[in-house]
């Protein structure tokens, strides 16, 4: 019989994350001089850090290229940030022989079709309510947030409650 999701949660050492419309509404806003801004929500960046504090192996894989996104990143303290990635699942198949970490291990969170090859690769992958409907069809869970909206936050929170390691008590610092 196939694993529920929630079975498949106690496993999860690592979880890695597209950025655009997973970590962000996949809005981006242009200034008149060309730069191009992204919001990111507090409460994911809570779980992101509270994730990297407990121990969990944290990665970000992006197509797209910001650096400002990577200080946002760096200062939640997530080291494993890869942007401008040409191919998703070149990147994915050196991060997990680089840390040894076993594809069931692995929560994966896209919203768009660059996920689509690499979702299928990973023990647990899952997507914001609002991904596209091929990456839909694929995941194995559903947030009920949309991406930039606490979606990341809700399968942290998930998995880290399954596992008994979700705690009020971070240092409480959320930016
Ligand atoms: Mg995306």
């Amino acid at each position: 019989m196939a694993r529920s999701y929630k079975e498949i949660m106690n496993d999860i050492t690592t979880f890695i994350f597209d950025i655009d419309g997973v970590l962000t509404d996949g809005s981006v806003f242009v200034t008149n001089e060309g730069e191009i801004l992204r919001t990111m929500n507090i409460r994911d960046g809570y779980a992101l850090k509270a994730a990297v504090e407990s121990g969990y192996n944290v990665c970000v894989i992006s197509g797209g290229s910001n650096e400002g996104v990577r200080v946002r990143l760096r200062n939640l303290g997530i080291t494993d940030i890869h942007l401008g990635t040409p191919d998703k699942v070149e990147t994915y198949k050196e991060y997990i022989e680089l840390y040894n970490i076993q594809p069931e291990q692995v929560m994966y969170m896209g919203d768009d079709i660059p996920d689509y090859h690499v979702m299928q690769l990973v023990g647990l992958p899952v997507c914001p309510q609002d991904a596209s409907p091929e990456i839909k069809a694929i995941s194995k869970y559903i947030s009920h947030k949309k991406g930039g909206k606490g979606a990341a936050r809700e399968v942290i929170e998930q998995v880290m409650k399954v596992q008994d390691k979700w705690t009020l008590y971070f240092d409480g610092k959320l930016d």
